[in-house]
């Protein structure tokens, strides 16, 4: 680079933008490669399925593909109908996102204003403490359930409750959240969202719900008709293993997707995403098959972490999140090294932790193995 810098960014962009830690993803494959000299990694690292998509999704993607050249649909019409049928909820409830980050951002970016705060829980979801600084809102995050007791490290609704004034627009809960994988039950959940005033609205971010299979698991989406405040966001990044398309979507009262709207960029979903989002909701049994894997690898890989003797948190969700009982990093290190790829959790502030995804039977062996070498 020859060209000098005439300012220095740092003094000129938005303050709340300077201070911002930006989002760590999982490590690619490709690049643990590239970097270890090494072949045949797994990446268990991002609660991607572990089966990929469908075959109908990429069936979708082929017959779209000659159409590329077109600008997408930017009002979403078909995976609109399509997602009002599954919710029985209006068309003009339901906001698309490019993956539900994208929505997520675009309800701090539409309610969010210098002047007011969001609450969310320690350990709640890396997206909403960016989405909400860079908005250059005051995030109240409420301290989690403490580590020894149940549902550890998960949300404390009332410590949430607590923390909501006159200035909050908005709260954001994950059931079940991620990094924890812990969860809410129906009552207590809806207790609290109509504790909020409604000039503020709940998110509640069911990215992992399908594989939270339990009867009385909420599903927020059904109190949408009682609660004009609450919106619920899913994706397709999950379950449905459309991670790579981005997308997602809100539901919501028609008014308050009318405010998502306005600062929608005009297409902000591709036109892949939306022929495989919508060919994903017809396979319902890639959906099972999915659901059924995780729950046999989830079964597997707490087993393997009771005989290594290494303590996890239970989890709802396609990930679980151990406790190394020591600085994680060496471990996340070690296991990199054998071609395993984890994600370590220290931008959570839980340093010796580590977030591990469900994979297929013979990835959660090796992803075992892996870790018993590291721990000794
Ligand atoms: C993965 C995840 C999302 C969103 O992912 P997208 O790919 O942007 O749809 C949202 N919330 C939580 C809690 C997640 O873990």
């Amino acid at each position: 680079m020859s060209r000098v810098l005439a300012g220095n960014p740092a003094e000129f962009a938005a303050p709340a933008v300077v201070t911002l830690a930006p989002y760590v993803p999982g490590k690619p494959i490709e690049e643990l490669e590239r970097e270890y000299g090494i072949r045949g990694s797994i990446k268990l690292a991002s609660n991607e399925n572990p089966l990929g998509p469908g075959l109908r999704a990429l069936e979708a993607i082929a017959a779209a593909a000659g159409d590329i050249g077109l600008y997408p649909d930017g009002s979403g019409f078909a995976l609109k109908r399509a997602l009002a049928a599954k919710h029985d909820w209006p068309m003009d409830g339901i906001t698309l996102g490019n993956g539900s980050n994208d929505v997520l951002v675009m309800i701090a970016e539409a309610f969010l204003t210098q002047q007011s705060e969001a609450v969310f829980s320690q350990y709640g979801f890396a997206v909403y403490p960016i989405a909400v600084q860079a908005s250059g809102a005051t995030a109240r995050v409420a301290p989690a359930r403490p580590p020894d007791a149940p549902m550890a490290l998960g949300h404390d609704l009332d410590a949430m409750a607590g923390l909501v004034g006159e200035r909050t627009r908005v709260v954001f809960i994950a059931n079940p959240n991620n990094p924890t994988g812990t969860w809410l039950e129906a009552a207590a959940l809806e207790r609290f969202i109509g504790s909020v005033p409604p000039s503020t609205l709940v998110v509640i971010d069911e990215a992992y719900i399908e594989y939270a299979q339990d009867e009385a698991f909420p599903d927020a989406s059904r109190w949408l008709a009682a609660y004009p405040h609450l919106v619920v966001t899913r994706t397709f990044s999950k379950a449905y293993g459309l991670a790579g398309l981005r997308i997602g979507y809100a539901l919501s009262h028609p008014a308050v997707a009318g405010m998502l709207n306005r600062v929608r960029q005009a297409f902000n979903v591709n036109s892949l995403a939306l022929a495989a989002a919508r060919a994903a909701l017809e396979d319902g049994e890639h959906l099972a098959r999915s659901v059924a894997v995780n729950r046999s690898g989830m079964k597997q890989v707490c087993a393997g972490f009771k005989a290594l003797g290494v303590r996890h948190i239970p989890s709802v969700g396609n990930f679980v999140l151990i406790d190394c009982g020591r600085p994680a990093q060496a471990v996340y290190e070690s296991m990199l090294r054998q071609g395993v790829i984890v994600r370590p959790v220290g931008n959570y502030q839980l340093p010796n932790h580590l977030r591990i995804t469900i994979g297929t039977q013979p990835q959660n062996e090796r992803m075992l193995a892996a870790l018993q070498q590291a721990l000794h």
